[in-house]
């Protein structure tokens, strides 16, 4: 468990999990609406380069990032419209993973199909000012996550 207290906290979160981010690598978001999902992409995405505003991917669904903006391509998914886990399969995430990084919010409206490789971080409040960062890893990341 980490404690972040304050946003900075939570966007340098994702600057640190940047530095050990490859291609293949999806790591899934979950948390209430509001926990800080975005603001940790978002600071990853700053790390990896990325210089520019970081929307929420609500409509669209899914917004793509590549270099030379950033240093390895990079899809930022937000699964929070998604009523039906059929509407899934037409975003092409399989696809997208082949050569780059997905970084999913709301993970769970893909039911039982998310990756095994998955890494898995979940956000939840604590008290108006701080949140509590857990995490279930995975094979693919012994020796990534958690940073030592
Ligand atoms: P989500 O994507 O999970 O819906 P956002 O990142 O869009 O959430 O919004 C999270 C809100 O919580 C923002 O207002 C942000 O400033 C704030 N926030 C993020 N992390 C923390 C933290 N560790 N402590 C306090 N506030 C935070
Ligand atoms: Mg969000």
């Amino acid at each position: 468990m980490i404690r972040l207290v304050g946003a900075e906290a939570t966007a340098a979160l994702g600057a640190t999990l940047a530095s050990v981010l490859r291609c293949g690598d999806v790591v899934a978001l979950s948390g209430d609406l509001g926990a800080g999902k975005t603001t940790l992409v978002r600071g990853l995405l700053h790390a990896l380069g990325f210089e520019g505003e970081v929307p929420s991917p609500t409509f669209p669904i899914v917004i793509p990032y590549a270099p030379p903006e950033l240093r390895l391509p990079l899809w930022h998914v937000d699964l929070y419209r998604i009523e039906d886990p059929g509407e899934i399969a037409e975003l092409g995430l399989d696809e997208a993973r082949l050569d780059g990084a997905l970084l999913i919010e709301w993970p769970e409206r893909m039911g039982g199909l998310l990756w095994p490789d998955t890494l898995r971080l979940t956000i939840t409040a604590e008290g108006a000012d701080a949140r509590r960062l857990t995490w279930h890893g995975s094979p693919a990341w012994e020796g990534r996550w958690p940073l030592r």
